[in-house]
């Protein structure tokens, strides 16, 4: 398929930020975008890589009234030698057709989903900025787009990908997040769309992440939807629990999310001997180890953060800290090792996982000015 690559023009391009610690999330965009469209009859054509700009949709599209949209989310990170490092994005490829799949929107070859994504970053490579902690963040989106507002699957589809620098998740050292327990409302129940992507889980978060953040916590982990009863995941991470030296994970199911950062987090643990266990943990369970004083660490695994220390939980109106409330030391190396992995050139630390997908730079590129690469 050939891809169709125009330049933005130097006139419409926009400032880099000129401060990385003061990045924060999601509100800066680079200076190109990827869109592809796609029709029942047609399949998928245009392939373009273009100047962001707004997109032009019918008040009528399928998406706004039916929520049929699935994202991904990854990062690219700068490597001491320059070069452009992802974190097994091939893994989100595959992820986004299961998401795609589950909400009848059509497939996207693989091939060509890295590709967007190698040419996004190549072009606005600038754009990832340097500081330790940052990187330029990924998302590749997927909206039917189809005009009619009767229910049904649309026939016409635009696949997108925009990106955008992100700062550090962790300005100076961890900060451990208190979380709350929601045993009122559900996000995903059994046969639904909790394992992907799906816009839709989200809107469904909203109202209880509000009322927890109003009470002053930062994340709510959510509890299964029949007997709200067993521990799912939080927001937009999974969570693991080690309890008496085990690390127990609620297995991946049609209710939880399959994350590519905690499928890295027990592949570490294996390699380190640290025993693991993907089972359902009620939250009775964990209750009685903070009890007895088994309950060691409790962190979340997910792109955003990669990890993150929980240190203390409420459930039913009662606080309980996990040890001191401080970050634990599995948690703490287990988030070094990851972001070592991310941030180091595969070829000088070589991840023996093969998780690292690196994408050179031309040397020529690496000093390239906007207008160099502005022709036509
Ligand atoms: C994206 C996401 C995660 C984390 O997945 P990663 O692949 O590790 O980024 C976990 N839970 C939910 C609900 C998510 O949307």
């Amino acid at each position: 398929m050939e891809f169709r690559i125009e330049i933005a023009p130097p006139e419409i391009r926009r400032p880099k930020p000129t401060d990385e610690s003061a990045l924060g999330f999601g509100r800066i965009y680079s200076d190109h975008m990827f869109t592809m469209r796609w029709t029942e009859q047609g399949g998928w054509t245009d392939p373009t890589v273009r100047p962001f700009s707004d997109l032009k949709l019918s008040p009528a599209s399928l998406v706004l009234h039916y929520s049929q949209t699935i994202f991904e989310g990854l990062k690219a990170y700068r490597n001491p030698e320059g070069n452009i490092n992802l974190f097994r994005p091939r893994d989100n490829a595959a992820r986004f057709n299961q998401s795609a799949s589950r909400v009848d929107l059509p497939q996207v070859d693989p091939e060509i989903f890295m590709r967007a994504i190698r040419e996004l970053v190549e072009l606005d490579h600038e754009w990832i900025p340097k500081s330790k902690g940052t990187s330029l963040y990924i998302r590749p989106t997927m909206i039917a787009t189809e005009p009619y507002i009767g229910l049904k699957s649309a026939q016409e589809v635009l696949f997108f990908i925009i990106t955008g620098p992100v700062g550090a998740y962790y300005q100076e050292g961890f900060n451990p997040v208190n979380i709350t327990v929601c045993d009122r409302y559900s996000r995903a129940g059994p046969g639904g769309l909790g394992s992907i992507k799906a816009g839709a889980n989200y809107a469904a978060s909203l109202k209880a992440e509000k009322e927890a953040s109003s009470r002053g916590f930062s994340q709510v982990l959510w509890l299964d939807a029949a007997e709200r009863k067993y521990i799912e995941e939080v927001g937009s991470m999974n969570i693991l629990f080690m309890m008496s030296g085990t690390v127990v994970t609620p297995p991946p199911g049609d209710t939880i999310l399959d994350g590519i950062t905690k499928a890295s987090v027990l592949e570490l643990l294996r390699q380190w001997g640290v025993p693991v266990e993907e089972r359902r943990l009620a939250i009775g369970e964990v209750l009685g180890a903070q009890r007895s004083g088994e309950l060691d660490e409790v962190f979340g695994a997910g792109t955003a953060a990669v990890i993150s220390p929980v240190g203390s939980f409420e459930y039913r109106g009662k606080v309980y800290h996990v040890k001191n409330g401080g970050t634990g030391q599995l948690t703490k190396r287990l988030f070094e090792k990851l972001t070592d992995i991310q941030y180091n050139s595969s070829s000088k630390k070589p991840d023996r996982f093969g998780w690292v997908h690196e994408i050179p730079l031309p040397a020529a590129s690496g000093a390239a000015s906007q207008s160099d690469s502005s022709k036509p």
